[in-house]
């Protein structure tokens, strides 16, 4: 194994949980096809021939806690052993929910593994169900067990890193990752989502952490239909300059594509550039701040046609390859007044910085 590849972690049983839905609504937008079809098409692409590719081991019970309560762990349990049930909104069980959950945190813990014991450069986790809903103590919006955050916590409690950054791009707030580390000034969380500034919600840029940690949470909140441009604005005017303030040991992404233009769930207007721009953001920063590197696990997307091409520009990105041309790569229209309204937000996401740094 050679310590500037990149890892590829999966497993056939991440297939098995399957919400009780059959008609198309939010719970059964998160299937087995997603994984499956990624997969499959990075294989079709000869992408997974390129990379060390990795069975996902299965997390032990006792992993969860390092950021969830007994009861959390117990519930899920509990409803996986009755077969059915809703443990928080839009969190509903199967009969093989607490064993396919426990891969998908075995996986994020093997790609922070590989990168911080230096096997890896960067690691990808495409296990699902994703996580980075799940607070301390409530499943919700498709996640039971927050994936991201217990790799996190295992990075830094047994495997010897001092300061991580999460940067979560998926196109919902991770609310579950955000509560969990809110006051503890050693985990960074840079967070670029979808924000309805009419009914407003969790995610807001005033949400800057607590304690010792205040200044170490940073939230980017844009609005819907948000294009290619703007995202490359934030990601420039305040990821990059976010991160290297921090100056972490090691980069854990919480990787969600549900911000795709084409995807049923998010609203923004992104396409796979983006997720080409943002690995080779993410290998630039590993570079410039001389980190362990870095480890994507997977969060939202739920077109399952589009994760593929999207994981695939992100590999690329990590990889320093140049932007790979993909389908999905067609000119948008573009809406000026949102690119203005989005350069406004990242004035004041600059300013709330400023006020804390
Ligand atoms: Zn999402």
């Amino acid at each position: 194994m050679r310590g500037d590849s990149i890892a590829f972690i999966s497993h056939p049983d991440s297939n098995t949980h399957l919400a009780p839905f059959p008609r198309p609504n939010i719970e059964s937008f998160e299937s087995p096809l997603r994984t499956q079809m990624a997969e499959s098409y990075l294989r079709n692409r000869g992408i997974l021939e390129t990379l060390l590719c990795i069975r996902s081991p299965r997390a032990k019970e006792r992993a969860a806690l390092l950021v969830h309560s007994p009861y959390l762990v117990d519930s899920i349990k509990l409803m996986t052993e009755i077969g059915t049930g809703q443990l928080g909104e839009s969190a509903y069980a199967s009969p093989e929910l607490f064993r396919t959950a426990l891969l998908a945190v075995g996986g994020a813990m093997r790609s922070a593994e590989l990168v911080a014991k230096g096997k890896a450069l960067h690691a990808f986790s495409l296990m699902r169900p994703p996580g980075h809903h799940a607070s301390t103590s409530t499943p919700s919006g498709l996640c039971f067990f927050n994936n991201v955050a217990i790799a996190v916590r295992h990075a830094t409690k047994h495997l010897g890193v001092a300061k991580v950054t999460i940067l979560d791009f998926d196109d919902h707030f991770g609310n579950g990752t955000a509560e969990i580390f809110y006051s503890d000034p050693n985990v960074q969380i840079v967070s670029i989502h979808e924000y309805d500034y009419e009914s407003f919600g969790l995610g807001h840029y005033m949400e800057v952490g607590h304690g010792e940690a205040i200044g170490t949470k940073i939230n980017i909140p844009l609005v819907d239909m948000t294009p290619d441009s703007s995202y490359i604005s934030a990601i420039d005017r305040v990821v990059v300059p976010a991160i290297e303030r921090f100056s972490p040991q090691i980069l854990a992404v919480s990787a969600g594509y549900d911000s795709h233009y084409a995807d049923p769930v998010g609203n923004m207007d992104v396409t796979s550039k983006v997720y080409w721009y943002l690995g080779s953001t993410v290998t630039k920063l590993v570079e410039r701040l001389n980190c362990a590197g870095s480890f994507w696990v997977l969060e939202g997307g739920y077109n399952p046609m589009m994760i593929g091409p999207c994981i695939e520009a992100s590999l690329a990105g990590m990889a320093k390859h140049p932007l790979p041309k993909l389908d999905d790569q067609i000119e948008r229209e573009t809406n000026e007044s949102v690119i203005e309204t989005n350069e406004s937000i990242i004035e004041q996401v600059l300013e709330t910085l400023d006020a804390y740094s």
